[in-house]
């Protein structure tokens, strides 16, 4: 018997379990865990539990295991995944994606990895030179983005503190010839705080060079080499990671009326790492020019006002310096020279790993964002499974039964609705003239959201027990209740950088640096415009995002972190109970088995279980394999759990299944 059909490792697909229970469930994923298989099937979702130790299932031999072969055949792998979402572009010139959730430390990044890994090893036979070349610049970015992107925190040694999605390009022939990277919302208030036991981005700690970080530094600047950085390029990028590093030590103080610099010196390394002039960085970091009616004002900081500048001043550089990395990457690995009309059709694979719902302690307008990402992949999830499903019956010729399920849709309105949704409330609040607080901001949630469902503050239920201060309110998110305190909403959505700053980095010669800061070239009259709020840019980089993700055939991975002390042995249930709640898997199950729990050509249905009837034992005489697996399940008593569609048969119960592996294993 083939492993992933034996039962020592548990059901290698959630959907034959015997009952759909959270219990077992569970159970089913902690056997599985226990017997170092890692990895289950819900369909064609993988769902995956960070083993915590170096696995042996990834290598050249593995790869040659999948490649090529259907999902069944092996037990379950990324691969499997990676291989079939492969297939499908090649086979059918289907543009595809493989979605990667779970919470901080699950898994995504190395899932990401392997995937692209395995997608690298199976493709470019030839060896054509171009190919292997987009190759290993695709596979490098990952260093330099992790560089930048990734830090150690609490729940994870190397966690991404921004979102990602790549696309990989090929050509007609399968190969990879080109990519893109988008990435989401850089968790920048990094650069200037970290919990206890948290770092700053390990960029910060290479350019430092450290006693373990040093190799890692040259690593990163090969890799930046390799993908085709130019010197000038990797040298401004470390002259803006020192500055950073500098601005951070630099205090204000106060003499009277004038607020002042206290270490001047630093002001000297600013402008030489800058390369600006001494007085325009003092100037910029102690006032700010304002525009009142037809008057231009130099108006002086106060300590705090200076204070706030010099960090929001960091938290841009670092932010707009991880943009332009990614944009460079993007112009370096963009499809060039493809004529669609000559080679047809270019298709893509996405590859999304994004972060997972977060439920913390106190939760801020990041947690905020990053939940109503959640929503809208979930919201995707919904409408694309069972849209597949959907299409699936009707291309077989199966009628469709409908199934319940939470449809979340009206919490993603609650978040994103024009007018009405929360991010609608938050820039109204932040447009304000008079006062502009976080308090008013709550105040307009609470006279817009009353009667809602799924939302609640201190002041609607007072008695709320989870509702300890008057900031907090809460969403009732399709996985779970998360209380929010409105502290810094305001602030962080309009994400303020003074004109000031601009204008010095734009004035920069060092064009590298220039370049980065456009929109420095205006003068404070010129700055007409209010800038988009943080919440409009990410709420309209959500919606291409699942635009983007909604026009391609989706795979998914499901990841599950065991414990959280990055133990390989501990299975520890309450904690991924649930994260399985959360990732809504039961409900994937449900979904899943309300329609048919398994579905196979009639070819593949019979070279399986042929053997267990009389009728198609060794050949059947019938006029087609249809009518074949037909007369095999008449015979069997399995007809009425039955239906047969143009190419495939499909089974509603496992139970059926389950007595067909019996019956075949008894012959
Ligand atoms: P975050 O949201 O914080 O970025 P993540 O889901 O991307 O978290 P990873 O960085 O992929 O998490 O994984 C965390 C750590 O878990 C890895 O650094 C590695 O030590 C371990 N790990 C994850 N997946 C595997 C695997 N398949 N085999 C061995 N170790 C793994
Ligand atoms: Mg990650």
């Amino acid at each position: 018997m083939a492993e992933h059909e034996s039962l020592e490792f548990g059901k290698a697909d959630f959907v034959l379990l015997d009952n759909v229970s959270m219990e077992e469930f569970m159970a089913n994923l902690k056997l599985r865990f226990e017997k170092g298989r890692i990895y289950t099937y819900i369909g064609e979702v993988v769902v995956s539990v960070n083993p915590y130790r170096a696995m042996n299932i990834y290598g050249r031999d593995t790869v040659e295991q999948y490649k090529g072969r259907e999902l069944y055949e092996r037990p379950p792998h990324l691969f499997a995944i990676a291989d079939a979402a492969y297939k499908a572009m090649k086979r059918r010139n289907k543009d595809t994606c493989i979605v990667i959730s779970g919470e901080s430390g699950a898994g995504k990044t190395e899932a990401s990895k392997y995937i692209m890994q395995y997608i690298a090893a199976i493709t470019n036979p030839n060896q054509r030179a171009e190919v292997e070349r987009v190759k290993n610049m695709l596979l490098k970015s990952n260093c330099v983005l992790e560089a930048f992107g990734n830090a150690k925190t609490n729940r994870n040694d190397n966690s991404s503190r921004f979102g990602k999605y790549m696309d990989i390009n090929f050509d007609f022939k399968g190969d990879p010839i080109g990519g893109h990277i988008s990435n989401y919302l850089l968790e920048k208030s990094r650069v200037i705080f970290q919990q206890e036991g948290e770092r700053s981005f390990h960029s910060f700690y290479q350019v430092n060079s450290c006693i373990n970080d040093g190799a890692d530094f040259k690593a990163v600047a090969d890799a930046m080499k390799v993908i085709g950085f130019t010197g000038d390029e990797i040298q401004t990028v470390y002259k803006i990671l020192a500055a950073i590093l500098h601005l951070g030590n630099l205090t204000f103080g106060v003499d009277g009326d004038v607020t002042l610099i206290e270490n001047t010196k630093l002001v000297s390394v600013l402008r030489e790492l800058l390369s600006t002039k001494e007085e325009n960085v003092e100037k910029a970091l102690l006032y700010r020019t304002v525009a009142t009616g037809r008057d231009v004002i130099e108006k002086q900081h106060t300590e705090q006002e200076a204070s706030y500048g010099r960090d929001a001043l960091a938290k841009a550089m670092y932010e707009r310096l991880f943009c332009w990395i990614v944009g460079r990457i993007n112009d370096i690995i963009e499809v060039k020279n493809y004529d669609a009309r000559v080679h047809g059709k270019n298709t893509v694979i996405g590859v999304l790993d994004i972060y997972g719902f977060e439920i913390f302690q106190n939760n801020s307008f990041e947690q905020f964002c990053i939940n109503y990402c959640n929503e809208k992949l979930q919201q995707l999830f919904i409408q694309l499974v069972l849209k597949q499903e959907q299409e699936e019956y009707q291309r077989e010729g199966i009628p469709w039964k409908h199934i319940d399920y939470f449809n979340n849709q009206i919490i993603v309105d609650l978040v994103e609705q024009q007018h009405k949704g929360i991010f609608s409330v938050l820039d109204e609040a932040c447009m304000n003239v008079g006062k502009v607080t976080d308090e008013v901001f709550l105040q307009g949630l609470n006279g817009k959201l009353a009667k809602h469902a799924h939302y609640t503050s201190r002041k609607l239920s007072p008695t709320d027990k989870n509702l300890e201060f008057d900031r907090d309110f809460r969403i009732r998110h399709y996985a779970g209740d998360v209380v929010y305190s409105v502290v810094g909403f305001i602030d962080k959505n309009k994400d303020t950088l003074f004109q000031d700053f601009k204008r010095l980095l734009y004035n920069s010669s060092n064009t590298v640096l220039k370049a980065m800061w456009p929109e420095g070239k205006l003068s404070i009259t010129e700055v007409t415009k209010r800038p988009l709020t943080a919440a409009t840019l990410f709420k309209n980089s959500m919606i291409s995002l699942v635009e983007n993700l909604a026009c391609k055939e989706p795979y998914y991975v499901r990841c599950i972190k065991p414990n959280d002390v990055k133990s390989p042995l501990l299975f520890e249930i309450e904690r991924c109970r649930h994260q399985v709640e959360y990732l809504g898997l039961l409900e994937n199950v449900r979904v899943r088995r309300a329609g048919f729990a398994y579905r196979q050509t009639y070819p593949r249905f019979l070279q399986r279980y042929k053997m267990i009837s009389e009728f198609t034992w060794p050949n059947h005489d019938l006029p087609s394999d249809r009518e074949a697996v037909k007369k095999l399940m008449q015979g069997c008593g399995f007809d009425h759990d039955a239906a047969y569609g143009k190419t495939k048969v499909f089974i509603r119960t496992p139970r059926t299944l389950f007595s067909l592996e019996e019956q075949r294993a008894e012959m």
